[in-house]
């Protein structure tokens, strides 16, 4: 029914002060047998089921002036007595949750995923919706403005008032923010680009805006253009601390620490902010990888329940490839500094144990109830898909550039993507990308994937990235703050001999709580538990920050005791000491290899 009637809706932020937003929903011509309404399980990009009908704490129904009963049929479904049109469901919404991916709102501003506050109107799911975004009452709230990549149907830029969207699939995909935000714009391959960033900061914004332009136009030069978006936002939330982003068609919403932010005067790309612009780099990957070549399990979304997929490798591994790749490509960071980002990857990969037991099929598949919910024994049994498929991205774009001199790439692999799913919206079927990727490179490629999808063998890293003549060395962790990446301070011969406990461990008031027993560790061999506070070693009082300088006083083989807390008793145990694993990744240039320099610098597009 082209020409049926749009589904309006009305958000107003009710109660800043007490976190409510009061949404409505009217539907002019409602099911005669009683018109159902529906908040989804979860939010698209975001592989949890969140129930978002928790957070609705009244709803009423009325036609015209007269109330309709209604009741709940399950735990996210509202259906209304039968009644004439126009039919009008109104939700209260409490929203204090500070994410990227439901609602939060005070006096200093409100931010809405449309998941976690937009009914759907059950069997008018395809209809236009028209959204009336209401300010709040009060001189107070003057200064606010909406950002929102939402078309603007009866609303001056960036103001309140009438927004619309083609159907309920895209209203939940623009994500609003209203308040007193920053707001800086740059155009990239003709596409204008906003940046908007609320909360208290004092960021460079002229630098973010030449950075995130170079970083935009890399993308868009990868997939080919022309952008498949009229207009984009980064919707930035600058908070005290907090780290993440969700992928939208149009925008992202990201959430960082102030801190992130690039400072005026900053010269050289500090550490954090590095890996803010990797956030902005992975979502704005996301645009085309995973928001329009989409896995068939997607297509459509089925936000009542889980959606199973095995392909999250690809979808957020290869995306977490190339968010620091073009990073490096986009000379955003330097190749050293690439090669430390890539060398920490590894790093963390060889600390996972978990690696040998669970594929990233495997991973995938159970992301919700794994990936999303991990625990204290998480590094023991799981692998994350981000970074092992990350890193079987590298290796699959290695291996195919090695076994076709250099004629094909996993960059021609994303273009046929791009064109065989992204552009026509057919889902990407369980086997499509294996079978797209042989046929782009023309080589078979069975045997790579069995390994890196189906098995939990070790990747060939070494080998592949001697390749592009990079050398790659193991040596055990220097402390417990080494993420590798890096050459180690302390000469081999020492390093070699220190001890580690085989756990991870937090700060505690008490001493050091064990957050991780790692399997094959001391600690676990000794009989400690996650949980467990580590108050002495050898009768000396410990704690998280001289607990490295403690065990340095030990070799290999040395038995001690040890005393912990587990909840409030005090116990003694006897600790025979292990070295370190050879789990911490540096990365070289190898400079002697010049056919292999060549081919690092195609590879990494260096110029010169
Ligand atoms: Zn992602």
């Amino acid at each position: 029914m082209p020409n049926a009637a749009p589904i309006r809706y009305t958000i107003v932020p009710k109660s800043p002060e007490a976190h409510v937003f009061e949404v409505t929903c009217t539907v002019d011509d409602p099911d005669p047998n009683g018109q159902g309404f529906a908040l989804p399980a979860w939010a698209p990009g975001s592989y949890l089921i969140r129930d978002f009908a928790r957070n609705v704490v009244a709803a009423e129904a009325r036609s015209g002036r007269r109330p309709v009963p209604v009741g709940k049929i399950d735990k996210h479904t509202w259906v209304a007595a039968p009644a004439r049109g126009p039919l009008t469901l109104t939700l209260q919404v409490y929203a204090w949750d500070l994410s990227v991916r439901a609602a939060h709102l005070d006096a200093s501003h409100g931010f809405f995923n449309g998941p976690s506050v937009f009914v759907r109107a059950l069997g008018k799911e395809t209809r236009t919706c028209e959204v009336d975004i209401r300010a709040p009452r009060g001189l107070r709230y003057r200064g606010w403005r909406v950002a929102t990549t939402m078309r603007r149907r009866r609303a001056p830029v960036h103001g309140f008032g009438l927004y619309r969207a083609a159907s309920y699939d895209e209203l939940i995909d623009h994500p609003v923010e209203m308040g007193p935000f920053t707001l800086a714009r740059f155009e990239a391959r003709g596409v204008p680009h906003d940046i908007a960033i609320s909360g208290r900061h004092d960021a460079d914004v002229e630098r973010l805006r030449g950075d995130l332009r170079r970083l935009c136009e890399s993308h868009i030069a990868l997939f080919g253009p022309p952008a498949p978006m009229r207009r984009y936002l980064f919707l930035v939330t600058a908070a005290s601390e907090g780290y993440g982003g969700l992928e939208h068609r149009d925008s992202t919403a990201l959430l960082c620490s102030r801190e992130d932010l690039p400072r005026a005067g900053m010269r050289e790309a500090s550490e954090a902010y590095r890996v803010f612009l990797g956030l902005c780099s992975h979502e704005y990957f996301h645009t085309w990888n995973v928001k329009r070549i989409k896995p068939a399990a997607f297509t459509p979304y089925d936000l009542g329940r889980e959606n199973y997929t095995r392909l999250l490798w690809a979808f957020e591994g290869i995306t977490s490839y190339y968010d620091d790749l073009q990073l490096a490509r986009a000379g955003l960071v330097s190749e050293s500094d690439y090669l430390e980002i890539l060398g920490r990857n590894i790093t963390s990969l060889l600390r996972t144990a978990g690696r040998m037991k669970q594929t990233v099929e495997q991973a995938s598949f159970d992301a919700w109830i794994k990936y999303y919910r991990p625990d204290e024994n998480s590094p023991n049994t799981q692998v994350s898909y981000y970074l092992k498929g990350s890193l079987i991205a590298l290796c699959l774009d290695l291996t195919i550039r090695g076994r076709t001199r250099g004629r094909s790439s996993l960059d021609d692999l994303l273009r046929a993507l791009w064109n065989e799913y992204g552009k026509t919206g057919l889902g990407v079927p369980e086997d499509g990308i294996e079978r797209l990727a042989e046929r782009v490179a023309g080589i078979p490629l069975r045997t790579f994937f069995d390994r890196a999808l189906r098995s939990t063998e070790e990747l060939p890293l070494r080998r592949l990235l001697a390749s592009v003549g990079i050398d790659m060395q193991l040596r055990p962790a220097e402390s417990a703050t080494d993420k590798g990446g890096k050459p180690a301070i302390i000469p081999p011969r020492e390093l070699a001999s220190r001890v580690t406990l085989g756990a991870r461990v937090i700060d505690d008031a008490a001493g050091a709580r064990l957050s991780h027993v790692l399997d094959g560790g001391a600690a676990q061999a000794a009989g400690l538990s996650a949980g467990d506070v580590l108050v002495a070693i050898d009768g000396f009082k410990v704690s998280a920050a001289n607990l490295d300088r403690r065990l340095a006083r030990y070799r290999p083989g040395d038995v001690t005791t040890l005393h912990a807390f587990r909840s409030d008793q005090l116990v003694e145990f006897t600790i025979a000491m292990r070295a370190g694993a050879l789990d911490t990744c540096t990365l070289a240039v190898m400079t002697s290899d010049r056919a292999a320099a060549k081919r690092r610098r195609a590879w990494l597009q260096l110029r010169g």
